[in-house]
Parts: structure tokens; C-alpha cells; sequence
């Protein structure tokens, strides 16, 4: 029952298309999280979007702060990525050859960026991070994977695990279809808790090939963990002749060019990347130091290929992309758009003794239901929470503005979204928190 006073959208067409979609598609999408199960429960259908505004098929508008879930960080139907692809379609979609658009893409990301020396392109970070890991085990030639509560990696086997009580544990899967023997490789401990960290260590000693992380924990809330940590990490390690990777598919190109490595200047031995990369268009990557990379073949053991690996279409929307982001001040303006957007926000809450914080760091940010003053673990979300975080969703598309479907996931601010847009959403999110609270 909407109590807020304000009429719920129209969703007659987009109603009307779910319930064909579900005949086609196992509840009726093609990724789980936009079937809207956790809010409404019913998608909204997406016509169009054009910079930071989207349209959906009952012609409602919204300022868009979930951007693709995160790609789209020039806004939608950027004019350079559209001209470029439209130019690079004109010379056909795919040859499953080397083009030089891939060079010159590589080149883009190499030049400016001292955490990688060499990459490899794919098509989704699920691939690039399920490469990231066989690579890590054919260098190491260990088998073990260690990764952390609340991090998600892409819906491969050996990640698709999570913690049970314990301390440390391993060999729960959180998907049906996962062989057993596949999760009890996956170790999974704790963010924040290096005690869990050492005994992991000390108790599969020379076994584990990859700590993998989100440095920037973004797909459980955003759980910021401090440097310091990270550091830890990075020594235990090299210590232990593990490799960190990095699963830098959200932070990669978002905090900054050189992403979360860059922000944090630490170095981890192998980095993912994904979403932004490819300006929209379906792209992934891996890059480590040359030595790393030259493990894959043909040159090295480890197997990886794709027919539609630097597919050049969607290596034109990265090049064109990428490089307006490594205009002057881009990430600057960026960045400090985004802190005084949350800053406000986060005054109206305190004002009010709202039990609500947001949490951020570059462009991206999460409306957390807490008082606490730091969340960094998933087990510190408590899950009750969600019932506010589904009612404001719903008041926020009543006022025109699009989040994501879920209270874990986070919302990203593009360099399209202008002071028009932030006005009208900060409106639109203290009136919602008034009907919430
Ligand atoms: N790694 C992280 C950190 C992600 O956020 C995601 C997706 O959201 C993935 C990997 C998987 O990427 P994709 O959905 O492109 O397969």
C-alpha cells in the first residue's frame, strides 16, 4: 500500500511485458537482480536512456543513479562512444582476428596505469575473474582460493561460495549446481578480521594461490575497508607466496584511472576489470606484470580464449570512453560532485537523528539504514534493514528517481548527472526518509 500521498507510477506496459518475459526467461530476466523481487516486484522495462535521465516503457522518467550498474559513467548515450561505435560498425562487428583497435585500446589503459603491464580483453568480469584465478593457480600451481564474505565475483564455480559461522570456512556453495569437491578449493574469511586471515593462512599453509578481494567491497553495501587492512593483505601475501588479486570490476576506472590499486597505491599481483572498460558494450580484462601474463597461452600453460575476446566494437566504446576520462579534473569534478550530493544527505538524515548514513567513496555510494558510524562486514547489515530501504525505493520512483533494485547494492553518479538532477534527487531522498522514518 503506497502511503506516501503520491500516486504510484504507471507500469501497465512494462506489467504487460514482464508477464511475456516470464514465459521466455526463467523469471522473466536475464540477470536475477532486475526482476525487482527484493522492492515492487514487478521491473520496470527500460525504453532509453540519454545522460543521466531514463525512460521506461509506460514513458515514466527517472534520474538514473544505477547507470548499468555501473558502466555508464559518462551517462547514457554518450555522443563520442555512440559516433565511435558507429564508425567502427561500419567496418563490420567481429573478424575473431587481431584488430588495432585492441592495441590501441591496451595502450590507453598501459600507459596510464603503473599497476599492470600487460592484459588480456574478454567479454564480462565473470569471465575476466574466472581467468584471474586459473592463472593465479598455474602460477602458484596451488589450488586453493581464499575470498571474503560479502565480496562477489561473478557467478563462476569456485566463487559462487559463502561463509558459514565459523571463524574460517569453506565448502559452501551459495548456488545450486556446484560440485562439492569444486567449493571445498574456496576459503572464505571474514572482511576485516586479520585473525581469521593468519589462521586461513597457517591452516592450508602453501596451498592457497589467490587472496581475491574487492577492494572496494561494493556488491554487499559498500563495506569500506581501511588501508591499512588492505596493506596487511597485500604483506601476508607476499609472505605466504599467494597472489592478491584484485576484483577491480566496479572500482576499476571509477575511483580513478588507476582504480582501487591506485587509490590506495597498493599493488596487487593480478588485476580484474569490467563494466566501465567497455563504455556499455560487453567487456572484460585481466592484467598483471608481464611476467604474470606470460603464463597464458599461447605463450604460456594456462588456456583462455574467446571468439568475441577485443570484439572491436566494444573495444571502440572503451577507447572512447577511457579517454575522456583521462581529461584533467575529470575524476576531480567527479568525485566532489558526488561528496557534496552525500554530504547533504547525510546532514538531512543527522539533523533528523535519522538511523541512516551514506557511505562513499570516489562516485559511488550506499543508503545504509544504521547508526553505526563504519559498516564493514556483511554480517554487520542487518538484513530488517531492507524493509526501509524497499519502501523509499518505491517513494523514489514515485518522484522520478531510478536505484538500484536491492538495499545492498550501491548507486553510482555519472559525469551527465548535473546540478538540476541532484537538486531534484536530494528533494526527492528527504522526502522519502521523512515517510520512511
Ligand atoms: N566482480 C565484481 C566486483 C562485480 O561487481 C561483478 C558484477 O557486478 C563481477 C565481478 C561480474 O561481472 P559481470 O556481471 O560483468 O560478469
Amino acid at each position: 500500500v503506497n502511503t506516501s500521498g503520491k500516486p504510484d507510477i504507471s507500469r501497465e506496459k512494462s506489467a504487460s511485458l514482464y508477464e511475456k518475459a516470464k514465459s521466455y526467461f526463467p523469471g522473466g530476466v536475464n540477470s536475477p537482480v532486475r526482476a525487482f523481487k527484493s522492492v515492487y516486484g514487478t521491473p520496470l522495462f527500460i525504453e532509453k536512456g540519454d545522460g543521466s535521465h531514463l525512460w521506461d516503457a509506460d514513458g515514466n522518467e527517472f534520474i538514473d543513479f544505477c547507470c548499468s550498474w555501473g558502466p555508464l559513467i559518462l551517462g547514457h548515450n554518450n555522443a563520442r562512444i555512440k559516433d565511435k561505435v558507429i564508425e567502427t560498425i561500419q567496418h563490420g562487428m567481429s573478424f575473431g582476428a587481431p584488430t588495432a583497435l585492441e592495441n590501441e585500446l591496451a595502450e590507453l589503459i598501459l600507459k596510464n596505469n603503473k599497476f599492470i603491464e600487460k592484459i588480456r580483453f574478454v567479454s564480462s568480469g565473470t569471465e575476466a575473474v574466472m581467468s584471474a584465478i586459473r592463472l593465479a593457480r598455474g602460477v602458484t600451481k596451488r589450488d586453493k582460493v581464499l575470498k571474503f564474505e560479502g565480496c562477489y565475483h561473478g557467478h563462476s564455480d569456485s566463487l559462487l561460495v559463502k561463509a558459514g559461522s565459523g571463524l574460517v570456512t569453506f565448502g559452501e556453495t551459495s548456488s545450486a549446481g556446484i560440485p562439492k569437491a569444486f567449493a571445498e578449493e574456496t576459503i572464505v574469511v571474514s572482511l576485516n578480521d586479520r585473525e581469521a586471515l593468519k589462521t586461513a593462512f597457517e591452516e592450508f599453509k602453501d596451498q592457497i594461490a589467490a587472496v581475491i578481494i574487492e577492494p572496494v567491497p561494493a556488491n554487499n553495501g559498500l563495506l569500506l575497508q581501511e588501508k591499512e587492512y588492505l596493506q596487511f593483505l597485500r604483506d601476508i601475501c607476499t609472505q605466504n607466496g599467494t597472489l592478491l588479486i584484485f576484483d577491480e570490476v566496479i572500482s576499476g576506472f571509477r575511483l580513478g584511472f588507476e582504480g582501487a590499486a591506485g587509490y590506495y597505491q597498493i599493488k596487487p599481483d593480478i588485476i580484474t576489470y569490467g563494466k566501465i572498460i567497455g563504455g556499455g558494450l560487453p567487456v572484460g580484462a585481466y592484467g598483471a606484470s608481464a611476467e604474470i601474463m606470460d603464463h597464458i597461452s599461447p605463450v604460456g600453460s594456462v588456456y583462455q580464449a574467446g571468439t568475441l575476446s577485443g570484439n572491436p566494437v566494444a573495444m571502440a566504446a572503451g577507447i572512447a570512453q577511457l579517454s575522456e576520462l583521462l581529461r584533467m579534473g575529470f575524476y576531480r569534478d567527479l568525485n566532489n560532485k558526488t561528496e557534496e550530493f552525500v554530504e547533504s544527505i547525510r546532514r538531512f538524515a543527522a539533523a533528523r537523528s535519522y538511523k541512516f548514513k551514506v557511505f562513499s567513496i570516489g562516485s559511488i555510494f550506499w543508503f545504509a539504514f544504521t547508526d553505526k558510524a563504519a559498516v564493514r562486514t556483511a554480517e554487520e547489515i542487518d538484513p530488517a534493514s531492507m524493509e526501509k530501504f524497499k519502501k523509499m525505493h518505491r517513494e523514489l520512483l514515485n518522484r522520478g528517481i531510478y536505484l538500484g533494485p536491492s538495499g545492498y547494492e550501491v548507486g553510482f553518479i555519472s559525469a551527465a548527472h548535473n546540478k538540476i538532477d541532484l537538486e531534484k534527487a536530494k528533494r526527492a531522498i528527504f522526502e522519502s526518509l521523512d515517510l520512511v522514518f
